[in-house]
């Protein structure tokens, strides 16, 4: 089983990179935002590439921003003592499971998508 320090180390160093890698696409270099120029210039093509450019840096940074929040929520869950307990039934969540995905909040019996799923 690995142990929960060693798991904890490893959500901390996603953290981390998760934060660094979020910086870097905030920090992209401005020929890929639109301007002004591209907009009301003569280059329609050009504008159109770099709304792609734009739509695909935010659509990195929102998939970035949501795994590093189930990061940081499975770190305040180490501070509460409810690490690797379910969240929907309260047992354990198998070491395996935790081994494959640290910021599981659920066991593989429960996931969230079938909480929210109405029967
Ligand atoms: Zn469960």
């Amino acid at each position: 089983m690995p142990s929960l320090d060693a798991l904890k180390l490893r959500l901390e160093e996603e953290r981390d990179r998760l934060q660094s890698q979020i910086e870097a696409v905030a920090d992209r270099p401005a020929e890929y935002r639109p301007t002004v120029d591209s907009y009301y210039g003569n280059h329609l093509a050009d504008a159109g590439t770099d709304t792609f450019e734009e739509e695909k840096a935010l659509a990195l940074e929102a998939h970035l921003s949501g795994l590093l929040s189930k990061v940081e929520e499975a770190l305040r869950r180490f501070e509460k003592g409810t690490y690797g307990i379910c969240e929907a039934c309260g047992q354990p969540i198998p070491p395996e499971r935790l081994e494959a995905l640290p910021y599981a909040t659920t066991c593989v019996k429960c996931p969230p998508a079938a909480a929210r799923r109405a029967r």
